[in-house]
């Protein structure tokens, strides 16, 4: 097997980047490699640009270096996490024009960019377990695992989504044994919620519609009702998987306004619908399982443009 090692000769500047609206698994990974560089590498200056994150991610070591503005700097590399596709990038999007090497890590079936070195395994649970086989177990701190923990932590749904393989496992368990606090990486990055995320769970569940026998559970919030709120992206995080777990339902799908008549959709599937091929059909993308895409109009046009393909799979 390869390490990150090897694409590493010759190069003395770094930038690390994950997607838009980064997760756990985002900033997961892009930290981890940040740190195992920063370790391991102390002659390359390596640099990582996220955008807006929960403020849950912000004990992961090193995490107050990253830029949300891209610095007027040329890479020699240019290390994407968890993108699937080039237009997701944000801030660092333009350094794929500028940058001489690419390399990125990913588990998107969706994803068929082109780069230097696309290393892509759809069956991952996380970007962050396909890093993590790119680095010497040996050679990593027990901050740059509780990244990696986090980022599998997060894309498994802890553990539980199909995603989760026995190697997803044993790789956790080595992480444990290097000391990671488990149990708060848990608690507090993913299950804990602030009342603002409670009340607009609950609100999106109690005006949630059900469809097909109940097999299509759709939950939505409009961008008066953000405002009213004072609610930002990460707020909204987990309402969907909340959304899926009604029994009998087979697909769910939660979508907010983000500005009048424009909706970021996401979609969740149980076991047997595709909803990344759904995503692809608007220009989106994702897993089998968990997929997305952006979508205009009014509510009612939105369910009525994802029920047209919804339909097929579900009557
Ligand atoms: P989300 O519903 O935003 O949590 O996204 C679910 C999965 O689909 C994640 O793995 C995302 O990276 C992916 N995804 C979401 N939106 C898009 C998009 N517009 N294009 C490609 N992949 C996406
Ligand atoms: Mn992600
Ligand atoms: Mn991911």
């Amino acid at each position: 097997m390869s390490r990150i090692d090897e694409f590493l000769n010759g190069v003395r500047t770094v930038a690390i980047a994950g997607h838009v609206n980064p997760d756990g698994d985002c900033v997961g990974s892009c930290m981890a490699t940040y740190l195992y560089l920063r370790d391991n590498f102390p002659e390359i200056e390596a640099d990582v640009y996220l955008e807006h994150f929960k403020p849950e991610f912000r004990f992961i070591e090193g995490i107050g270096n990253v830029k949300s503005r891209l610095l007027d700097k040329d890479y020699d590399l240019l290390i994407l996490l968890d993108i699937s596709s080039k237009d997701r990038i944000g801030v660092a999007g333009s350094l794929t024009e500028k940058t001489g090497k690419i390399l990125c890590f990913d588990h998107h079936v969706t994803n068929r960019e082109q780069y230097t070195w696309l290393i892509n395994d759809p069956q991952a649970s996380s970007a962050s377990e396909v890093v993590y086989r790119y680095m010497d177990p040996d050679k990593i701190s027990e901050k740059c695992a509780e990244a990696i923990y986090m980022g599998i932590v997060h894309d498994t749904g802890v553990f539980q989504y199909s995603c989760t393989s026995p190697e997803t496992m044993r790789i956790a368990a080595g992480l444990m044994e290097k000391g990671v606090p488990f149990n708060r990486i848990i608690d507090k990055t993913f299950y804990q919620k602030t009342s603002l995320q409670n009340q607009l769970l609950a609100r999106t569940l109690m005006e949630s519609i059900q469809l097909f026998g109940g097999k299509l559970i759709i939950g939505y919030l409009k961008n008066r009702d953000i405002s009213f709120y004072g609610a930002v992206s990460t707020d909204m995080d987990g309402i969907v998987s909340q959304l899926r777990n009604t029994a009998g339902v087979e697909v769910a799908v939660f979508m907010y306004e983000k500005e009048p008549g424009v909706f970021k959709v996401s979609l969740r599937s149980s076991e047997k619908v595709d909803v990344s091929a759904i995503a692809q059909k608007f220009g989106g993308g994702g897993h089998v399982r968990a997929a997305g895409c952006v979508m205009q109009g009014s509510v009612y046009d939105v369910i009525n443009n994802l029920t047209l393909y919804l339909e097929r799979d579900l009557v």
